[in-house]
């Protein structure tokens, strides 16, 4: 009985039909889906229902009807509706290499268990690197999330400072690490997993259109400096999560050369700007950073996760995690790049390579140009079109496709414009036509909007406005 289901889970002639099935069921969904048509982005549904509906499918449910069945019921990225957390519509290749990921499962260690994916690795890193305009020694790795990509590279700098650059044997060191007010959560993160403790993050205030304020960099690091705190890196924000501002990475890498810090580029969503030849001045700076945190899954094209995390001077991060593990890695002379497990936290890690390579392949770096160009572009349309609107007032001015702004009428009696921002987008959220996010910066209340879809237009623009007036009752 035993030996029958594993033959029939592994039988290669389901997996034919379902894989066909499947195909055509998401071959369709992009047919309707990437410009539009009448579907809804979200199909929004409270938990307890959700739970409800899935515990009652694995008892009752049809099994053929299982992927559709989740299609129907997950919100849809490639939907020009879609304005929400900054995550990629990927491309369909990326899909096939993802299967292709999942069913081999070379596990990508060491060399022999991924030959090929873990090669690919090195070309796609050092194509990155090279576009970031990074010297010969520069290699990057890929790594699950910018998250784990920003905690890798701060413990590279640590490492590098800890070995390199003051070698006194204090007791109870305090180090901490500078960063803009606005920087994504997960460094704050990293500086804790790292036991940096409560002062091991400094954060620096931002100005009017929340960039980081250069012209404090010097205060902060004195006055950290006197209170005997060590401070060892400076992360800049390309851009930063919540406004879509990019720091101005050229002053800091500047500042960090003059005080011999670690200058760490956290462009998990913008660092795609350096294939744009109209917005790679974004980027302007990076190309002297220690260290860069590149998403694919974010202004890329490719599916979650898959990150690189690029280091100026590949020797670094053959130090960051030195240890012996000596079932897997040997200790090596030569530069074993081909070795990934050295330089990441992951042991096992999916082969996230061959999305990169498949479409360096199929479409060449160009592809990245059109994309983070239309995207950017399609945002400063946006905020035009904000800005000539009486109820409706912007955030910032935007740097990239992350657009926050507010809906602004006269409010009911006892009810604050923060409130009605709020009821507003979950009326959007509910109502499902589109998807926006939301964000509090400096006590306001916003709508927040990144725009993910190549293929949205003006009209869904005026469509989402008018959509918000009708949420709010004008
Ligand atoms: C999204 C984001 C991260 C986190 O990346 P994940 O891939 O979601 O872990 C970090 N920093 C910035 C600036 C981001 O936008």
């Amino acid at each position: 009985m035993e030996t029958d289901i594993l033959k029939q889970a592994y039988s290669p002639n389901s997996f034919r039909k379902q894989a066909h099935e499947l195909v055509d069921l998401l071959a369709d969904y992009l047919d309707t889906t990437l410009e539009g048509g009448t579907d809804k982005v979200i199909q929004w549904k409270r938990p307890e229902d959700e739970l409800g509906y899935w515990k009652d499918f694995l008892k009752n449910g049809d099994q053929n009807h299982l992927f559709q069945n989740i299609m129907e019921r997950i919100i849809h990225i490639h939907h020009p509706g879609y304005m929400g957390h900054q995550i990629s519509p990927s491309l369909p290749i990326t899909g096939l290499s993802g299967m292709m990921s999942a069913l081999m499962n070379n596990g990508m260690g060491i060399y022999e268990m991924g030959a090929a994916p873990t090669v690919m690795e090195r070309i796609v890193t050092d194509s990155l690197c090279q576009a970031v305009g990074y010297p010969k020694k520069a290699r990057g790795l890929l790594t699950s999330g910018g998250s784990l990509a920003n905690l890798t590279a701060l413990i590279s700098a640590r490492q590098y400072y800890l070995n390199n650059v003051i070698t006194t044997g204090r007791e109870n060191r305090r180090l901490a690490v500078m960063v803009s007010d606005q920087a994504h959560y997960c460094i704050q993160r990293a500086t804790k997993i790292m036991g940096l403790g409560e002062d091991g993050i400094i954060s620096i205030p931002t100005d009017d259109n929340y960039q980081i304020r250069t012209d404090l960099l010097e205060e902060y690091l004195h006055n950290a400096t006197e209170e005997g705190i060590e401070v060892f890196a400076l992360v800049g924000c390309a851009p930063s999560t919540a406004t879509g501002v990019y720091d101005d990475l050229d002053s800091m890498r500047k500042f960090t050369l003059e005080k011999g810090l670690w200058f760490h580029v956290d462009a998990a969503h913008g660092g795609a700007a350096i294939y744009s030849s109209k917005y790679k001045d974004l980027m302007k700076g990076a190309a002297f950073a220690d260290s860069i945190t590149i998403d694919g899954h974010k202004m890329m094209m490719m599916p979650g996760i898959t990150t690189a995390l690029l280091y100026q001077n590949g020797q670094h991060s053959h130090n960051t995690f030195k240890q012996k593990a000596e079932y897997l890695l040997e200790e090596s002379d030569e530069e074993d790049w081909y070795n990934l497990a050295k330089r990441t936290f992951e042991c096992t890690k999916h082969m996230m390579s061959l999305h990169w390579y498949a479409v360096l392949k199929l479409y060449g770096p160009s592809v990245f140009d059109e994309f983070v160009t239309r995207l950017y572009d399609l945002a400063a349309e946006f905020s035009l079109i904000l800005s000539e609107q009486a109820d409706f007032e912007l955030a910032t001015t935007p740097m990239s496709n992350i657009l926050c702004f507010r809906y602004m009428v006269d409010t009911n009696e006892g009810e604050s414009l923060n409130e009605l921002n709020k009821k507003i987008r979950q009326s959007i959220l509910e109502d499902g036509t589109f998807y926006v996010v939301q964000t509090k910066l400096r006590g306001v209340q916003y709508i927040r909007t990144t725009i993910m879809n190549p293929f949205t237009t003006a009209w869904h623009f005026r469509e989402l406005l008018s959509k918000i007036r009708e949420v709010a009752g004008r």
